[in-house]
């Protein structure tokens, strides 16, 4: 299927991910597409078979406007091919994708894809801790050196990439979790272009995309998700996507995949095909009630701050979301006075927002960083990320953000 919607010219994302690539005439006139579980594909004759393994395997180019018959579902099968249609026209920028099985299968399998023995990384600090043992403890025994930046720092991230010998990839997360340090995306990606090497320019948008921000739009080669999050948002499958503009990219990205055996599985792709029309409606719920709780939190005298991005103070990090961000997104972090004993008393008191790791789900959702997701960083690590003792980071979901405030202002008065 084209990369335009040919029968819709011109219409906006929100309109194509519901008119574009899905061909009811391919699912017996179903209005929804079917699941097809198959493993394997039955060709017309040899010739056909011969011409689908010589398109898949790259050694020869299909015709314009040609999609190769399909072969065995972990090279590609229709329901990844439909999801991936349907995902284009969300992300700015974008005009290929490929799913996989989770956000850190699309995090590794664009590593290998990108990175070379002998090459450096540079990255942004704190990332995810997943990626950040992806390249620590995978990486770097490869030959593959890190490059640690700290999030946020506009100057440092230009020097560091141009001081990077033999860079092949710049790594960016933004916002970062769960301090929400924010990083240029376009001052990254100028000065990856000035790099003799052309490192290739990814961005986790998992907190702010597809609907807030958008890294292609502001240079960057590779948009990577975990689908888990607000992609699928109802806590309930586990997900990731890469795209780009470059067909060349995702065809090398691709090729990996089906090495690796990492594709999202025919099911999972129904289903997460089938939360895209709704992942602009609920992510705008989600900011708007991330902003209201926030905002009426700040200056609670339990509280020594609240993180969120329209209450940011430094200058730099203003003007950073001010200029990529279209709105504040979902998630924000408290810190309380009261250190850890006050962090715990106030989750042991919630009753709407429940306490989980993960994030994106319609659900209200609360952890406490330190001692969960980020308790394997190093102690020098969190105090350079601001992951204290007393912060607590909640992912607001889709409830009345009025019940979410008197959840939270309860547990509050319960610490005295
Ligand atoms: C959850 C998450 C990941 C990893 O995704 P999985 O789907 O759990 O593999 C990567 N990056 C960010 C920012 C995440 O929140």
């Amino acid at each position: 299927m084209s990369e335009h919607d040919p029968h819709h010219p011109g219409v906006r994302p929100r309109t194509a991910v519901l008119t574009r690539g899905f061909d009811p005439s391919l699912s017996l006139g179903s209005a929804r597409p079917a699941v097809f579980r198959s493993s394997t594909y039955v060709f017309a004759n040899p010739e056909a078979a011969e011409h689908a393994f010589a398109i898949t395997t790259g050694k020869i180019e299909p015709a314009a406007g040609e999609r190769a018959d399909l072969i065995y579902s972990r090279f590609s099968h229709p329901n990844a091919e439909i999801l991936e249609d349907h995902v284009v026209p969300l992300e700015a920028g974008a005009r290929h994708a490929a799913v996989f099985n989770s956000g850190m299968a699309a995090i590794m399998t664009a590593f290998f894809a990108c990175a070379r023995p002998h090459t450096s990384i540079v990255y942004t600090t704190p990332l995810y801790g997943g990626t950040t043992g992806l390249i620590h403890q995978f990486l770097e025994p490869f030959g593959v050196r890190g490059i640690a930046v700290a999030a946020g720092d506009t100057a440092g991230i230009d020097g560091a990439i141009a001081a990077a010998e033999d860079c092949s990839i710049v790594y960016i997360e933004t916002p970062a979790n769960p301090t929400l340090i924010m990083t240029d995306i376009e001052r990254a990606a100028i000065a990856a272009v000035r790099h003799p090497n052309h490192p290739v320019v990814m961005v986790d948008n998992t907190f702010l995309g597809p609907t807030f921000q958008h890294p292609l739009e502001l240079g960057a080669d590779l948009a990577l998700y975990s689908a888990t999050k607000y992609l699928a948002g109802f806590s309930d499958m586990l997900g990731g996507v890469a795209l780009a503009a470059s067909e060349e990219l995702i065809r090398k990205i691709r090729s990996r995949r089906s090495m690796f055996g990492n594709i999202l599985q025919p099911d999972e792709c129904w289903m997460l095909d089938s939360r895209l029309p709704t992942v602009s409606l609920r992510m705008n719920r989600q900011s708007k009630n991330a902003q209201r709780l926030a905002e009426a939190l700040a200056g609670n005298k339990h509280l020594l701050r609240v993180i969120y991005p329209t209450l940011f103070e430094d200058a730099e990090q203003r003007r950073i979301f001010e200029k990529q961000c279209a709105f504040p997104g979902g998630i924000f972090s408290i810190e309380f006075r009261g250190g850890k004993p006050a962090a715990f008393e106030f989750l042991r008191h919630l009753r709407l927002a429940r306490s989980a790791v993960s994030l994106g789900g319609v659900e209200s959702l609360t952890c406490h960083p330190k001692s969960t997701t980020h308790s394997g960083m190093s102690a020098a690590e969190l105090e350079a990320s601001g992951v204290t003792d007393g912060l607590v980071r909640i992912s607001a979901g889709i409830e009345d953000w009025r019940d979410l405030l008197a959840d939270f202002e309860q547990a509050l008065e319960t610490l005295g």
